[in-house]
């Protein structure tokens, strides 16, 4: 797309704990529209747009939530408006979708890039979503994949004999491999935001190779923390430049948001120092946020990532359990050293230190975030600015947001004819409306 006016389409990949809080601010958002989003068992797409606050509610794997959903949606419409006694009639089904199905047991969504301008639904279960269709014409029945129908009706009151109108025109699925299924409707997105686990190192770096392979001009936002990822990351350039791509790389809080305030920061030194980080999060319940929490304990002494990846659920609760629900993690191996070694800001990893304190039982920051960034003047003094985090701030507000603002950076780089991979540090977030 170009830098215009139109809404900015986006795919979520992941929808844990920062995948569906992602789904609620592009929700909030004009110039933003989610058209897909995918976990670890399916998918759920749709070129109209989703429903962010619907699919932000979801609880247990993304499919199933969101037809357990459609099921709720339905059943609150229909007692209103569906009159029983109508018979089922044919509505016009032209070349954008539209539905009919009366009769008041169930309600039809057909999407009419099928040739039958006389259909008429002859079997629907919303429950399993499927359902044929006869055609008069030629007396055959297609039968419809339940992949590539879904969705709910909504009764259309102004509709000749009570018919019903289409809601969403989503296409759900489980599916083996939701990353390839997402690869394939590409042309539906303009930009992807990514909230995969990254467990080993190179497993989303490997997510955007699969998209440059399969040649798509794509703009891509991550929110990669460890250096080694990042590195893996830059290593595609070449890739992501022959796919006139963008990557921003590294954007959500630390590294992200914090690291973009130290390269401001760094403006009022002739040398800069150091570059302390120390985080503060609260979350009520660790697994809500699992990939987080376990990359987290992969910092802790003894721990890899590999080790963390191999734990189960019941482990990493005995971990937290031991520690009261606390982790204070130091000398992370967070990417900020390498994004701000990138532009300059540091000229050595060690000059910047990544450390904090997740508290998993309690909602409330333990203790401020915190970017201290220390330089010596021109003048020869020596001195630090610090950057404060209001506490109030979530975690998912200050990796989304950032990650967001990136998002619609990547958009604009794209439409200036620049590609390939760039960090956190290189350009500024833009504020997305
Ligand atoms: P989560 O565990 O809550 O959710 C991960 C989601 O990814 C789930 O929906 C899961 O089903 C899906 N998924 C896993 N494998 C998949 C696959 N192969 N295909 C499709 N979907 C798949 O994760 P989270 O706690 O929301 O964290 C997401 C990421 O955000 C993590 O990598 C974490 O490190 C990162 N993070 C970054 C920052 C930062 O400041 N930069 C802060 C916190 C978290």
């Amino acid at each position: 797309m170009s830098f215009s006016d139109e809404r900015i389409r986006v795919a979520v990949l992941g929808a844990g704990g920062l995948g569906k809080a992602a789904c609620r601010i592009i929700g909030m958002k004009k110039e933003l529209l989610l058209c897909g989003v995918c976990d670890s068992k399916g998918f759920v797409v749709s070129s109209d747009g989703l429903d962010t606050q619907r699919l932000a509610s979801i609880n247990g794997d993304l499919v199933s939530g969101y037809r357990q959903t459609a099921v709720e949606v339905k059943a609150s419409m229909r007692s209103e408006v569906v009159n029983p006694a109508i018979a089922p009639t044919a509505e016009g089904i032209g070349p954008v979708g539209l539905l009919e199905r009366t009769g008041g047991r169930d309600v039809a969504p057909l999407e009419a890039d099928l040739p039958v301008p006389q259909a008429r639904p002859v079997e629907l279960s919303i429950d399993d979503c499927r359902f044929s269709i006869e055609r008069p014409s030629s007396n055959r029945q297609s039968k419809i994949d339940n992949r590539k129908f879904q969705g709910v009706g909504v009764p259309v009151p102004q509709a000749r004999a009570g018919g019903l109108h289409t809601l969403d025109r989503s296409e759900v699925g489980y599916s083996d491999d939701p990353l390839r299924d997402i690869i394939h409707r590409s042309e539906m997105w303009d930009a992807v935001l990514i909230a995969l686990p990254n467990l080993p190192n190179g497993f989303i770096p490997g997510v955007i190779e699969r998209f440059s392979r399969a040649h798509r001009p794509l703009v891509f936002v991550d929110v990669l923390k460890r250096t080694p990822a990042v590195r893996k990351m830059f290593a595609l350039d070449a890739l992501i430049k022959e796919a006139q791509a963008v990557v921003l790389t590294g954007c959500g809080a630390t590294p992200g948001i914090l690291a973009a305030a130290a390269v401001l920061a760094a403006q009022s030194f002739v040398e800069v120092e150091r570059v302390d980080i120390w985080w503060g999060v609260g979350i009520s319940n660790w697994d809500a946020y699992k990939a987080t929490i376990r990359e987290d304990i992969a910092h802790l002494p003894g721990y890899s990532l590999e080790r963390a990846k191999a734990m189960t659920d019941a482990e990493v609760e005995a971990i937290l359990s031991q520690r009261d629900g606390l982790l204070e993690l130091r000398h992370m191996e967070h990417a900020d050293d390498l994004l701000l070694q990138r532009v300059g800001v540091v000229d050595r990893l060690d000059q910047v230190e990544v450390g904090g304190l997740m508290d998993t039982r309690h909602p409330k920051k333990p203790v401020s975030t915190t970017m201290t960034l220390t330089g010596i003047t021109f003048e020869g003094k020596r001195a630090s600015h610090r950057f404060i985090l209001g506490d109030e701030t979530s975690m998912a507000a200050n990796v989304i947001g950032p990650a967001l603002g990136y998002l619609k950076r990547g958009i604009w780089l794209k439409a200036h004819g620049i590609f390939g991979v760039f960090g956190c540090t290189e350009f500024l977030p833009m504020v997305v409306r």
